[in-house]
């Protein structure tokens, strides 16, 4: 039984974790999805928020299951009976910090293994900051999110969907 923790903000989650999320559950056996509690980044929307709107996006994944999860990374995948981590990569600019994230975290989790897959090409320029200045200043974000977080965007940032 292979399973990979995909971590991530995901305030909110995009098309582009998505196609993330389905590459993953077909790799792996099981996917756990994990929400970063980092107040840090004082996310738009709340832990159980972001978890919910996963969740509702992912009911044709038997093998996905949603979590969350505070500290250190490699302490929680380890909590769970695995050691890979699955990350997305955008394009170059991604690189450097998901290079420095995969191998910090080798350093402090021994034998963490960081699996990198691409989101298909149609995706590759999204992210989800840049998602809610959209919706702040009511542009369409219907392309990039699903029906349901446009309009949960829309309720929290007022613009028009
Ligand atoms: P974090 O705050 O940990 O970077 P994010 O929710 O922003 O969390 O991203 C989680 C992971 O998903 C990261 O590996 C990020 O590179 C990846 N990701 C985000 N958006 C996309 C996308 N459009 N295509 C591919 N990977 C993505």
């Amino acid at each position: 039984m292979k399973t990979a923790v995909y971590p991530g903000t995901f305030d909110p989650i995009t098309r582009g974790h998505l196609d993330v999320i389905r590459r993953g559950s077909h790799i792996f056996d099981e996917l756990i999805v994990a929400v970063g509690s980092n107040p840090h980044k004082k996310p738009l929307f709340s832990l159980q928020e972001r978890m919910e709107m996963i969740r509702a996006e992912v009911t044709d994944l038997p093998n996905v299951s949603i979590d969350s999860f505070e500290g250190l990374l490699v302490d929680y995948v380890r909590s769970r009976g695995t050691n890979i981590i699955l990350r997305g990569i955008r394009t170059i600019a991604d690189f450097d910090y998901e290079f420095q994230m995969a191998l910090t975290n080798r350093k402090l989790g021994g034998d963490i293994e960081t699996v990198f897959a691409m989101a298909s090409e149609e995706y590759s320029f999204l992210n989800s900051q840049l998602i809610k200045e959209i919706a702040e200043m009511g542009g369409d974000v219907t392309p990039f999110v699903t029906p349901a977080v446009a309009r949960a965007l829309q309720e929290r940032l007022g613009g028009t969907v």
